[in-house]
This record gives structure tokens, sequence and C-alpha cells, in this order.
């Protein structure tokens, strides 16, 4: 591991002891639910409060939460090898790591991320880079775990140089919540490696503006110099960033750390992380607030990833009531109008 152990904490007592929690409790969440957050980030939510705090602190009902499916969108039954999600047609995404700097409790793979029920090993990783290689119609890969910047950067290299060897994979990318939970990491020694194997996204992780620090925005200058497009996903989590406001904020400062908002998600029903999900229609209502009120820029899209594996759907708002002969609307201020839903000259072909 490239990340040195002492910028980790991992141990419930200390948890527990800084903030003054309950130690069987934490304890208990722990052995079923990994415990990790970097010291780093620790810091950052002492000064910050709540909406960051609850994103890393094991909480109780984590183990109350017993009957919402483990594996929500299938993954398991959608891998062809154990590392690798195909799940689209033409993108693949490859699991090369099973560590975090920090294990986020809403986290989607929190039934195998940071356990030994991951399994990933040089020879797991041959048999999935084989896989992507005989299959021509894969043409994204995304590089993904766990967060792939916990390997070293001769390892990371060395899947990389394999993935762009393949001559039908067109874009690679990387998924990493490193620049804000670890923004050490995003080294000049790191982003001279990456910018070799252009083109190369990268798609960050950030869901609250008070984790856009200095040192955070920092490290996406220092890959976006790279000539890397930064993409951010957030996940709309109850507690945290359910509001038009605290939204609005994130995206605002995402674009100016020259981070693109990218997906705004629906929480997925992942078993321990029930308590985060919001309704469909607060999504909806917070969308509602931001779209024409701010750039469009600074807008992301609002998904949902279905269960199932059945891939994901933009959730909204709906702005059209009618789409005939004319198209039925209300604008963001909430005035209706009409647009003429026909061709000119008059067709058939309605193309
Ligand atoms: S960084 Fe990503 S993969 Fe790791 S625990 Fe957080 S959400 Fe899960």
């Amino acid at each position: 591991m490239v990340v040195p152990a002492s910028s980790l904490v991992t141990d419930p007592h200390e948890i527990c002891d800084l903030l003054k929690l309950p130690y069987e409790q934490v304890a208990a969440v722990h052995a079923r639910y990994p415990l990790r957050v970097s010291r780093y980030f620790l810091e950052l939510a002492c000064q910050y409060g709540a909406p960051l705090l609850k994103q890393i602190v094991p909480d109780i009902l984590e183990l109350q939460d017993t009957e919402t499916p483990a594996d929500p969108l299938n993954e398991e039954n959608l891998s062809p090898t154990p590392c690798l999600i195909h799940k689209y047609p033409d993108r693949a995404v490859l699991l090369v790591s099973r560590e975090c700097a920090s294990y986020c409790r809403f986290c989607t793979r929190k039934r195998k991320v940071g356990t030994s029920e991951m399994s990933i090993s040089p020879a797991l990783l041959d048999e999935a880079i084989r896989y992507i290689s005989n299959t021509p119609a894969i043409v994204d890969v995304l590089i993904s775990g766990g967060d792939p910047l916990m390997l070293s950067d001769q390892q990371l290299e060395h899947i990389l140089k394999r993935i762009r060897s393949i001559a039908t994979v067109r874009i690679i990318r990387i998924g990493t919540r490193m620049p804000c939970m670890l923004p050490a990491r995003i080294t000049n020694a790191l982003v001279n490696t990456l910018r070799k194997y252009h083109p190369l996204y990268i798609n960050l992780h950030f869901n609250h503006p008070a984790e856009l620090s200095p040192e955070a925005c920092a490290a996406c200058t220092t890959l976006a110099d790279a000539g890397i497009p930064l993409g951010s996903q957030t996940v709309l989590l109850r507690g945290v960033n359910d509001s038009a406001a605290v939204l609005k904020e994130l995206f605002y400062r995402l674009l100016a750390a020259r981070v693109k908002p990218y997906y705004l998600f629906q929480a997925d029903q992942s078993r321990g992380t029930s308590h985060f999900r919001t309704s469909i229609n607060t999504g909806q209502e917070l969308m509602q607030q931001l779209i024409g009120h701010v750039s469009g820029m600074a807008i992301p899209t609002y998904a949902l990833d279905t269960p199932d594996g059945n891939g994901k759907i933009p959730l909204g708002p709906n702005y059209l009531h009618e789409v005939e002969e004319q198209c039925v609307f209300t604008t963001y201020t909430g005035n209706r109008g009409v647009y003429p839903n026909t061709l000119w000259p008059d067709t058939a072909d309605k193309r």
C-alpha cells in the first residue's frame, strides 16, 4: 500500500475517545463494516461537523439494516471474472484495489470494500484484462475498486500500460475519492505517470462544499494541469447534502476547482446504508431549485442506478407535460409555454 498506515485511523478507540462515542457500538459496526478514515479528512470533519462526520463515523443503524440487498446493482452476477463488472455493452469496470483511504459509510460496495470478501490478485487482474482484450465491444474502461490510487504509481502504471495497449479501448477512466480523502496522494510523480495514458479521464467524488479545502482544490489543480478532464460524482445523502443551498455551493466550488459536476446519484438501496437515503421526490425538488437558477455548467444529471444492474436512468425533474403536435412545458420560473412539434416544410418524416 502506497499510503502510510500512520496517515489512517482504523482503531475504534481513537475515534471514540476523540468524538466521545460509545466504544461497544462503534466496535460492533467496525467488526462487520470496517472503520478507516484518513487523519487529514478526520481533522477536516472535526472542524466542520456532522455532514462530514456522518460520512466516515460508524453508526449502529448500519447493523440494524438487514433486509436491504447487499448487492443492489447485481454486480456479482455481471462479473464475468471477479475483478471486472461488464454491465453495459461498451463499458467495463475494472476493480484493482479493495482498499480506500477512508471507508465511506454509504458505500454501495460496502459488502466487500475493505474486507476479505473482495479478492484482487495479479492472476485475477490478468484474467480481467484478458477479457477486455478479447471483447472488442468494450471501448471505455473505468478503473475502480476500492480506490485505485491506493496502488503505488508503479502498480497503477503497469495496469494503465496494459489497458492502453488494447487497440479497441478508446477511453480510460479512473474513479477515485483521493483528492477529497487524502489530497497529499496527488503528487507530481503520480500525474506524470497518468498523463502518459491520455485520453484519460478522472471521476472524483465530493459530497459537501466543506470537502473542497485548499488542499483538495490544489490536488484538483495538479490533475487538471496534467490535462486530465475532471468530473465529480455526488451521492445525495440525508443529513449531508440534502439541501439546495449546500448543493449549489458544492457545484460552484467544484467548477471553481476545474471539476465538472457530472452525476448527482440517488443513493443506492445497499445494505447498511439505508439511513442515508432520501426520497426521489426530495431529489427532484432539489434539482428544481437549481436548474435555471444556477449556471448550466453547475448542474449534474440527477440519476438512479436502477436495481439488479439494469443501468442508470435520469430522474428529472420533468418539465414537459405533452409532446404531441405541440410540446407543452413549464419553465424554471413556473411559466407554462408551448413549442410547435412540427417540421417545416411539413413532411411525414418526424426526424
Ligand atoms: S471511496 Fe468510493 S469505493 Fe471507497 S468507500 Fe468511499 S464510496 Fe466506497
